[in-house]
């Protein structure tokens, strides 16, 4: 640790005072837009927050913008440049000007004492997933990943008005969100900080880091999540096909050949050889409802050369027309179907595995191989070879199969590995996240341009491009910071599927409340396990139904036109939106333990439109005043509810009159 202060350079920025009111956006009448102002204490006390168009101040004092611990050679510079009037780009630079290697650890941009008198309450939006929206005393600090995708954190009054901090890292850094809450009202402070992976620094070596954004908006959190989306849409471009067809996948079903849960048995029978996964999923879609998508784990097994590695089993399953005849036949009816890949094991007794394993594999800190799923080797995403494999395979598997599908198995999350080999050319101790965009990218050129690709968990925003989809353990999460469940990306990407796992390999059982957290989400369900022996007929009726109602709707809750937590007119109960040209749909959820009754949503009134309650299927009649329909509706506890607005003309539908 070094005293020293950090040199603080502050370039005049250029700032342009003209204020801009966005169009739709509602401001306080009294009040001027958003406008922040960033002012540096001339006795190098660092710098306040001011917003002057609400007449805030941000800051309960004056603060640097970042933190540094680093030997007094290592030089600072932040250059901070106006974008627009609500907000202000930064740009941080260290220099080493000695003579020694140095290490600096920074955290850029850090807000520390966030609150005040003019603020009052702080909440905060803590966007990980699942989403987090909150005014209670909290320390929360979690990595980019897949359990923290996005690039803002932010505050907001009860009375309108917030502040986010934004980094712009189009590169996938190693780095860790934070952000602290402590006291409560007007001596509520919070502080939020983006810490990035520590570096070395040589002689005269610079580190130029991504640039960062502080701006201030109006209104609630969605402010931030807009600059952010805005932000996203400057560079973010889907490599993949993002078809329809996948988003209206709502059904997700796992099929095994060998090793059905929970009984080991499966579509294929080895005695006879005989095939039999068209006829398995028939069953599947009487009891769930219907299949929309059926994914084949296990296909790749032999008895000689596991279950990953190599993914030829095609003399084990007596040739591969069987296979891939029935893949045409469940796509003749509608039911695409795609191949497991393991994105980073490969069994003992593969080929890839005896040959390269040795030194492809990953190496912990103590220098020996991870031992999480041993006997399987588990591969590093930075050694290339591996990464041409599995592209390879990939695309071979697709050839000869015809399906429509590729799933890399354990991507997304990002942080459970790191590697410390010296014989793959990457730092030592590196985290697989750079390593999994470079296999995101080259599986995805691999394959052919209508195959969807999905992993386990949705990733960071930099390797979301590469995908179509993924699984999610977003609503899975209950500790009691969320309330709602909502999972963020679902809503951020409307055009990248995601399919919530609740349970893996064990019973979903009775978990109705989870079935219908999915459904107030609008995703997909990931169905694992024999129907008989996982799933109780209550659960099933749950999966029918919300299965019915995403269907009918598919098309407001496939569209773009999505918004999570909409306002609503009861503490406790919480709204998302869906909606396509003539059809809005909310689903409403009530997360108290108590019943509730009585008006929950409203919304401008429209002419000739029609509501129902689309659970019941019963006309819903709203109390029309000043202009906006107000609709009422009754919830147990823990439940959801959903209303449907459809434009009489459009959809041709002809209210009842009853
Ligand atoms: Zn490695």
């Amino acid at each position: 640790m070094f005293d020293r202060r950090p040199t603080l350079l502050l370039l005049l920025a250029l700032y342009l005072l003209i204020p801009a009111v966005r169009e739709g956006e509602q401001l306080h009448a009294t009040e001027e837009p958003a406008h922040l102002e960033l002012i540096a204490h001339e006795d190098g006390d660092g710098v306040s927050l001011f917003d002057r168009g609400l007449g805030i101040a941000w800051s309960a004092r004056p603060d640097e913008l970042f933190g540094l611990d680093a030997h007094p050679d290592v030089e600072a510079e932040v250059e901070r440049s106006r974008l627009d009037p609500a907000t202000v780009e930064l740009r941080m630079t260290l220099t080493n000007r000695g003579n020694a290697a140095r290490q600096a650890a920074v955290t850029f941009p850090r807000l520390r004492a966030l609150g005040g008198p003019t603020v009052g309450e702080l909440s905060y939006c803590y966007p990980r997933r699942p989403l987090i929206i909150g005014d209670r005393p909290v320390r929360l600090r979690l990595p980019y990943s897949g359990i923290f995708p996005f690039q803002f954190m932010s505050v907001f009054r009860d009375d309108g008005g917030g502040l986010y901090l934004m980094t712009c890292d189009t590169e996938a850094h190693e780095k860790v969100y934070s952000l602290e809450k402590t006291g409560n009202g007007a001596e509520g402070r919070v502080t939020l900080g983006v810490e990035w992976n520590p570096r070395s620094l040589g002689p005269g070596e610079v580190w130029q880091l991504p640039p960062a954004r502080i701006g201030v908006h109006d209104g609630d959190w969605h402010g931030a999540l807009r600059a952010y989306r805005h932000w996203l849409a400057t560079w973010q471009q889907p490599k993949g096909p993002r078809p329809r067809w996948f988003r209206e996948v709502f059904n997700f079903r796992q099929v095994f050949l060998h090793f059905a849960l929970p009984t080991p048995s499966g579509a294929f029978d080895p005695a006879s050889r005989q095939l039999r996964l068209v006829q398995s999923v028939r069953r599947d879609a009487e009891a769930f409802g219907g299949v929309d998508y059926v994914h084949l784990f296990d296909w790749g097994w032999t008895p000689t050369g596991g279950r990953v590695g190599d993914y030829e089993p095609w003399a084990y399953l007596g040739g591969r027309d069987a296979l891939r005849r029935q893949i045409a036949e469940l796509r003749e009816a509608g039911i695409p179907t795609g191949l497991y890949l393991e994105g980073y094991l490969a069994d003992p007794v593969s080929r890839i595995a005896r040959r390269h394993g040795e030194s492809w594999r990953m190496l912990d800190a103590d220098g020996k191989p991870h031992q999480r799923y041993a006997p399987s080797l588990a591969m590093c995403p930075y050694v290339k070879p591996w990464r041409d494999h599995l592209a390879a395979t990939a695309r071979r598997a697709v050839q000869q199969t015809g399906a429509q599908g590729v799933y890399l198995d354990q991507l997304g999350f990002t942080n459970q590995y790191r590697c410390f080999s010296d014989r793959h050319g990457h730092p030592r101790g590196a985290r697989v996240i750079r390593g999994e965009t470079q296999l995101l990218s080259q599986v995805r050129a691999a394959l052919p341009s209508n195959v969807v690709l999905y992993t386990e968990e949705t990733p960071v925003d930099v390797n979301v491009p590469y995908l179509d989809g993924s699984f999610t353990y977003a609503v899975s999460v209950d500790d009691g910071l969320s309330p709602a469940r909502v999972n963020l990306s679902r809503f951020v990407w409307p055009d990248f599927k995601t399919f919530e796992i609740i349970r893996c390999d064990a019973p979903l059982g009775d978990d109705v409340e989870s079935v219908w957290r999915i459904f107030f989400n609008g995703e997909g369900i990931w169905l694992e396990g024999e129907e008989d022996a996982w799933f109780t007929p209550r659960v099933l009726a749950a999966i029918r139904r919300t299965h019915g109602i995403l269907r009918k709707y598919r098309d407001a809750f496939t569209s773009a036109g999505v918004r999570p937590l909409v306002p609503t007119l009861q503490e406790g109960v919480v709204a998302n939106r869906f909606a396509t040209r003539g059809t809005t749909v909310w689903t409403v959820l009530n997360y108290t333990q108590s019943p509730i009754a009585g008006p929950v949503l409203r919304v401008k009134h429209r002419r000739n439109t029609i509501y129902h309650n689309a659970i019941t299927g019963t006309v819903l009649r709203p109390t029309t005043i000043d202009g906006c329909d107000s609709l009422s509706l009754s919830l147990e506890a823990e439940r959801v509810g959903c209303i449907a607005r459809t434009d009489v003309e459009k959809s041709g539908v002809v209210p009842i009159d009853e």
